[in-house]
């Protein structure tokens, strides 16, 4: 590649400043764990959060698995202890090596990756959801495979909402505040030893930014933070909270992400080659991308035809409303300084982000203004594909739908990530050292035919146990901070059992997710739960913070309580996150997902049961429509009906009982001598043979690398 002659520090030397500054703190034979504890490559080592954790068990809860808090704020005397103990000495040298020198100065010509929102660890606020667990994947998997990669993003100062249920079931909404001095990173600094600071026009206002800087192993996450003393209030608030209720200040968030961006990446010398702009919110990237090229001597056409030779966008919301539109006034009002900077009218701007520019009604999408300037497109599994052509054909009026220029690259999952530690433990045994290199590859996972039920076996009941220890803790004390009655949190603590099969659904509460279906015929369900084979269900899933109906679903759902069946084999835990979504795709033997087709994306949490041996009984809709062969789980009806949803609903909800109480249920429970389920265990192996290698992130990346970015 021409670029990749120039390399930028980028603020490697500011992160190798902070890595000095804790090592001093600690003792010598301690000291490789500062390096570690900033890059979050030690997340994904299979004995990095046991490492950390041995120096302080409690402390490590307490600071919830965070390093960098845990070596800052830990006591002398555990530090001394852990100093005099060679084998945790040899581990953390061992860690060290493993996360590969010091910061790295980052290369032009690689993939500069933008996204709103990371899930890269539960130390780090941030992420809403599905999206932000892609976007910290791809970064994970690009870091493994040496793929040349910086991201792009926002500090969210307040992150994402977290949740709490009330005895009723409503959901309280409340936010913590972040401390980037205890979280892994750098603010990033230039030759005068000041912040590196962009800025972008917003209204009448300049919002000015400075940058933080994430190791993700070989990956630097660079993060725009408006909490700058130039900014007022207002301006600071752009970056407070992911998707802000306020359709203005996520406006300004888009500024900042896409265009500001863009100025970051200048700021700090890096040039990328491709420009990956996951979903719209970063399409006003192609603005100053096209700015860069007119001061490189572009026309403005030219400038904006060269920004879309180098970029590329990924669609994800097959939900007309997940796209922010915004009304040529607005547009006009809050970017109108910006599109003059980069010498592109307002009108033109909106014009681009119509799906019929000459329609005056027509507000700015930022989906279409993302298809207009990129070079390729792409769904996220093979029917968003289709689903996605179908949706935005109209930006391609001369087209047939067949050739609207869309394509899909099927998500996947970093599994170093999501993979409990029995099953991790497994897998590298029968598959060999290296193995996840070779993720993708369907012959690594034959191997399995080696391995003996009983072992299959063992590793299911030990992720499902350990998965139940965490939900009889967390279930009692969601309930008693709830202020239920003693007996109906004693139930959650006493009643769900490490050999009872355990069904799991949880998600953001949208209302095409369909969580309602779990208790729509009330009776039928209460039967499956208290019936001859004993089933239980964890359930757990937040609502927008602004989002009443999927409030007055998830309440809904709270309405079975009480049944004394239901105290005991159901319990919801709170505040859905990263952590809890592992503990759950780690320990169900179900994983259920009754979206409404064919709004489901893909979703990636039952990949993540997949690859644990889980089993998926889900609508056959996003990724499942292409993973299902009849023999690796079960399919349910997949169909568009435009009719009554009530109807088909109530339909999609028997079928789904039907399913759970015919066929899982009994298989579940049919052992045999040596107590095995061996039917079940067929399917499981069968489902961990096809989808393990299929939806791999090591799989997606590297069709990423080949099919999009032209790096394979
Ligand atoms: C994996 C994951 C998701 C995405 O799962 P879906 O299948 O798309 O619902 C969302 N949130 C968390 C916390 C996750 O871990």
């Amino acid at each position: 590649m021409t670029h990749a002659t120039t390399t930028s520090d980028a603020g490697a030397a500011d992160l190798a400043a902070e890595v000095a500054d804790l090592a001093e703190r600690l003792p010598g034979p301690l000291r490789p764990l500062a390096r570690v504890a900033y890059d979050l490559r030690w997340s994904w080592d299979p004995d990095g959060p046991p490492t950390f954790a041995a120096i302080a068990p409690s402390l490590w809860e307490a600071v919830g698995h965070n390093p960098v808090r845990l070596l800052r704020e830990v006591r002398l005397a555990n530090l001394r202890a852990a100093a005099a103990d060679e084998a945790l000495v040899g581990r953390a040298a061992a860690l060290e090596a493993r996360v590969e020198g010091p910061p790295r100065p980052v290369a032009s010509g690689g993939v500069a990756y933008f996204c709103a929102e990371f899930a890269l660890h539960r130390s780090l606020p941030g992420y809403g959801g599905g999206l932000g667990v892609l976007a910290g994947d791809i970064l994970k998997e690009a870091s493994d495979l040496a793929l040349p990669m910086v991201g792009v993003g926002l500090l969210y100062r307040q992150g994402a909402a977290h949740q709490r249920t009330d005895a009723s079931g409503w959901q309280h909404d409340w936010w913590s505040t972040a401390q980037p001095d205890a979280l892994p990173m750098a603010l990033v600094t230039g030759g005068d030893g000041k912040p590196v600071l962009v800025s972008v026009p917003v209204g009448d206002r300049e919002v000015v930014a400075q940058l933080w800087r994430v190791d993700v192993g070989r990956v630097p996450l660079l993060l725009l933070d408006a909490d700058r003393p130039e900014n007022d209030a207002i301006g600071r608030w752009t970056t407070a909270r992911l998707y802000d209720g306020d359709p203005e200040t996520r406006l300004a968030q888009y500024a900042l992400l896409g265009a500001g961006g863009v100025r970051a990446l200048r700021a700090v010398g890096i040039d990328p080659a491709v420009v990956h702009l996951n979903e719209g919110h970063a399409a006003l990237a192609a603005l100053e991308l096209a700015c860069v090229e007119r001061e490189a001597g572009a026309d403005p056409q030219e400038a904006l035809a060269r920004a879309r030779a180098k970029t590329i966008f990924t669609t994800h919301t097959p939900v007309p409303a997940g796209n922010d539109t915004y009304p040529p006034h607005q547009v006009a009002e809050q970017l109108g300084r910006l599109c003059e900077q980069a010498g592109i009218a307002p009108e033109q701007l909106v014009r681009l982000g119509r799906t019929t520019p000459d329609d005056e009604q027509e507000p700015l999408g930022v989906t279409q203004l993302a298809l207009r300037t990129s070079r390729a497109a792409n769904g996220v599994a093979e029917r968003h594909g289709h689903v996605s052509r179908g949706m935005w054909r109209g930006v391609w009026p001369d087209r047939e739908e067949a050739d609207v220029p869309i394509g899909h690259v099927t998500n996947g999952v970093h599994l170093p990530t999501w993979l409990g530690r029995p099953m991790r433990a497994l897998l590298d045994r029968t598959f060999g050292e290296g193995w996840t290199a070779r993720a993708d590859d369907p012959a690594t996972w034959q191997a399995l035919d080696d391995v003996p039920d009983e072992e299959l076996w063992a590793v299911r009941n030990a992720q499902r146990a350990q998965l139940i220890a965490l939900a009889r803790e967390r279930g009692a004390r969601d309930r008693l901070v709830r202020g239920d009655q003693r007996a109906y949190v004693a139930a959650a603590e006493r009643s769900l059992d490490p050999d009872v099969l355990t069904l799991g659904f949880a998600r953001r509460i949208a209302t095409y997710k369909r969580i309602g279906l779990l208790v729509a015929d009330r009776e039928r369900a209460l039967a499956l739960l208290g019936g001859e084979h004993p089933v239980q269900l964890l359930i757990a899933g937040k609502a927008h913070p602004r989002d009443e109906e999927a409030k007055r679903t998830l309440q809904g759902v709270f309405e079975l309580k009480q049944d004394p069946r239901v105290a005991e084999r159901v319990v919801f835990l709170d505040d859905y996150d990263v952590a809890l979504g592992a503990a759950l795709t780690q320990g169900c033997d179900v994983w259920l997902n009754v979206p409404r087709p064919p709004l489901e994306a893909s979703g990636t949490s039952g990949m993540k049961s997949a690859a644990n041996g889980g089993l998926n009984v889900s609508v056959l809709d996003g990724w499942w429509a292409e993973a299902f062969d009849g023999s690796n789980g079960w399919g349910l009806d997949g169909s568009v009906e435009h009719g009554d949803q009530g109807a088909r609903d109530w339909r999609d909800a028997g079928a789904m009982l039907d399913v759970l109480g015919g066929e899982v249920a009994p298989m579940f429970h049919r052992r045999d001598a040596q107590g095995l389920p061996r039917e079940w265990l067929q399917l499981v192996r069968n489902s961990l043979k096809t989808n393990g290698p299929r939806f791999s992130a090591t799989r997606m990346v590297r069709d990423y690398a080949r099919d999009m970015y032209g790096l394979g």
